[in-house]
């Protein structure tokens, strides 16, 4: 079976000349399929610059990368890669199912609204359904960005920085929330 993430001999620069900036220099990364990884690391240090790349958002300078034995871009044509950004983009006046439809609307797929308040359920927004969302704390906008991710029921959930922002209660709750959908096999 193919690893779930090879990231093999993994370069990339940013600019060039006396500009560049090497964010990433002969970087492996291997996981087994249904495993959990953490990156840890100070600010700087590449973490967001190897999710990119996993996203298919980024071209290394150097090296390969590959999900499920196949290329980032195309795990993202399929559908089968989730992201939840840091600064993830959500729509002020709209509720969070309304947000959450988002997913749907911008792949120009009809809403399955049953399947969207299964996910709502699921990272405990059932309360906040219909609220809009500028009356959200960030706990919930990170909520809301992991029910995108999960909208495709994905092969690779990326998250990054999920607990940026949220007080240390928060941080808990977010950490038992990723746990618990790691249990779930989501
Ligand atoms: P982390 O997520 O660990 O904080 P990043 O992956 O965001 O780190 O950044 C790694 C390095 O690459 C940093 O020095 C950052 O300034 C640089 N970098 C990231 N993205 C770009 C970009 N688009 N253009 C130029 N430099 C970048
Ligand atoms: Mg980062």
């Amino acid at each position: 079976m193919a690893d779930a993430i090879q990231l093999s001999g993994i370069s990339k620069v940013f600019g060039s000349g006396s500009k560049a900036v090497t964010a990433l220099k002969d970087t492996e990364l291997h996981t087994d399929q249904g495993s959990f990884l953490a990156l840890l690391g100070p600010s700087g240090c590449g973490k967001s610059t190897i999710l990119r790349i996993l996203a298919g958002l980024e071209t290394p300078t150097s090296g390969e990368a590959y999900v499920d034995g196949k290329a980032p871009a195309d795990l993202r044509r399929d559908s089968e890669l989730g992201i939840a950004f840091q600064d993830h983009a959500l729509l002020p006046w709209r509720s969070v199912v309304g947000n959450i439809r988002l997913v749907f609307e911008v792949a120009g797929r009809r809403p399955d609204m049953d399947y969207i308040h299964e996910l709502i359920k699921l990272v405990g927004l059932d309360r906040a359904g219909k609220r809009q969302l500028q009356e959200y704390c960030k706990g919930m906008t990170r909520r809301i960005g992991l029910a995108q991710a999960l909208i495709n029921d994905p092969e690779l959930i990326l998250l990054d920085e999920p607990t940026s922002g949220l007080d240390p209660i928060g941080t808990r709750e977010m950490k038992d929330l990723i746990l618990k959908l790691r249990d779930q096999g989501k």
